[in-house]
């Protein structure tokens, strides 16, 4: 059945401030969702604690606004029950690489089939813009004292080196392009990071939307010169084909090179995807040969009569300590 975008709204009141790149983004994922034709109902969308982190509220599909850095275990725990959902993860750059930065980097080792989109505006927004923890090291912005007095972490970078397959950047503004993304990391199979800048005009006032469409860069026709390119306008080519040929450590130092690249000329676009690395989906199956057709979300919990159909004694008798 053809998806229609309105079907993927709902009527929930959306308390983002005026010119926030979050309705962009909300904007991307409903596109993506339409395009790809994924019913509602087989959707998932998990979010920790921030402002993007209300974005389930805003999608028609099932969702669950978990605690602060928590949306990692929570989205694992949901797709590995359930493997037939399309499990979307969304939070902001303080909750996944603050208080989530062990399940950020744990969840690269695991290579569960989903997909975690980063809202990055450098702060943490729904709290009063104190600074987040991809803001730069010296960085001042509006809500600070004095300059950002710690580094800022390359989320990418980050990602590459915790394991993830599939590892992108897009930009809140540059809806269609996004959208694409969003595409390709639900399509992906495996864990798939997309990482998006996204301004935040209430409190970071150096990453602005201006900012990233080239304001005070002007090309000799006057014309302002954009901070973000393209990576398929290139010939970056960050797709492993040819695992076997040692293909893969290279694509992932061509792409931590490239992560380096932010400011005057900031790539977006696949800076890496790997499809030869088992899913933990697959790994567990090769452990237990029915999760595949008999996950546990398909299993009867409760008899008609009440009971429930499974008894943990025995499972507690093996563990017992004699
Ligand atoms: Fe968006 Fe910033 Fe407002 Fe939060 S504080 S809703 S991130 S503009
Ligand atoms: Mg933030």
């Amino acid at each position: 059945m053809a998806l229609k975008l309105t079907d993927l709204k709902t009527e929930v009141h959306n308390d983002w401030c005026p010119g926030c790149g979050d309705f962009g983004i909300l904007s991307a994922v409903q596109m993506a969702l339409a395009e790809m034709s994924v019913e509602p109902y087989k959707v998932a969308v998990v979010s920790g604690v921030g402002c993007s982190s209300k974005t389930p509220h805003y999608l028609n599909t099932y969702g669950v606004h978990t605690l602060h850095g928590r949306s990692l275990p929570f989205a694992t725990g949901i797709k590995l029950s359930n493997p037939g959902l399309e499990v979307i993860c969304c939070g902001g750059d303080g909750d996944g690489l603050g208080i989530g930065a062990g399940h950020f980097v744990n969840s690269g080792r695991r290579n569960v089939d989903m997909a975690y989109l980063v809202f990055d505006n450098g702060v943490y927004g729904l709290t009063k813009g104190q600074a987040s923890p991809t803001l730069k090291l010296g960085m001042k912005t509006k809500a600070l004292a004095k300059p950002n007095i710690n580094q800022g972490i390359n989320p990418l970078m980050l990602a590459l080196a915790s394991g993830y397959t599939f590892v992108a950047r897009g930009y809140a503004y540059d809806v269609r392009h996004l959208k694409e993304l969003i595409k390709k990391a639900i399509l992906h199979r495996g864990f798939a990071f997309v990482n998006v800048l996204q301004p935040c005009p209430t409190y970071n006032d150096i990453l602005t939307k201006d900012y990233w469409s080239g304001e005070g860069r002007l090309d000799p026709g006057g014309r302002p010169i954009p901070r973000t390119y393209k990576l398929e306008d290139t010939r970056f080519d960050g797709v492993v084909r040819t695992p076997e040929t040692g293909e893969m450590e290279e694509k992932i130092k061509q792409a931590m090179m490239k992560s380096f690249e932010f400011g005057d000329h900031t790539p977006i676009g696949v800076f890496y995807q790997n499809e030869f690395i088992t899913t933990y989906e697959e790994r567990l199956a090769g452990r237990s040969p029915s999760y595949k057709t008999n996950p546990p979300a398909g299993q009867e919990i409760v008899r008609p009569d009440g009971t429930p159909t499974t008894n943990i004694s025995k499972l507690l008798d093996e563990l017992r300590v004699a």
